[in-house]
């Protein structure tokens, strides 16, 4: 392994950026995720950072159930990511619609038939705990070597 692609795998294993996307819920993963940033759960200490710029963000957390009015626009988002890049669905909403999947609701689950779901969460709402979990377990396996598995 090369000593830019070891400087890469630790700077990024120290900064994880996350963005997080709502695509119609009752706002109780929202509070989750927010709950992560406080002083109880304190996410910066791991060295993840929450911000809505998916320009800048290596993680996009879907939470929602999926309304058709944002079908393209969690696209968009999904394309101004760079890579390498990873999306996660936090909570039973955008895996199975939860309790908005009803005969005659107006929603679409799941959200991985729109992009590509790396992870779930499941819970209505999960803890933050478990939030935090899936952001760590799974963006080391992403990023770690990634310039050198491209070759
Ligand atoms: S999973 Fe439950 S708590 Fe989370 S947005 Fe859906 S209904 Fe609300």
């Amino acid at each position: 392994m090369s000593i830019l692609q070891k400087i890469k795998n630790t700077v990024r294993s120290r900064s994880i950026h996350v963005a997080y996307v709502d695509v119609g819920s009752c706002n109780g993963c929202d509070i989750e995720v927010l709950a992560c940033l406080a002083p109880r759960y304190d996410i910066e200490q791991y060295g993840i950072y929450v911000h809505n710029n998916p320009r800048e963000a290596d993680v996009l957390l879907v939470i929602g159930s999926m309304t058709p009015q944002w079908v393209d626009k969690l696209q968009d988002i999904w394309e101004k990511i760079p890579e390498p890049k990873v999306a996660i669905a936090v909570g039973n909403c955008p895996i199975s619609g939860c309790v908005f999947n009803r005969w005659h609701s107006y929603i679409e689950p799941p959200v991985a038939k729109y992009i590509p779901i790396a992870a779930q969460v499941p819970g209505c709402p999960p803890r933050p705990t478990e939030i935090l979990n899936a952001i760590l377990a799974l963006a080391p396996t992403l990023f770690n070597d990634y310039e050198e598995k491209k070759k």
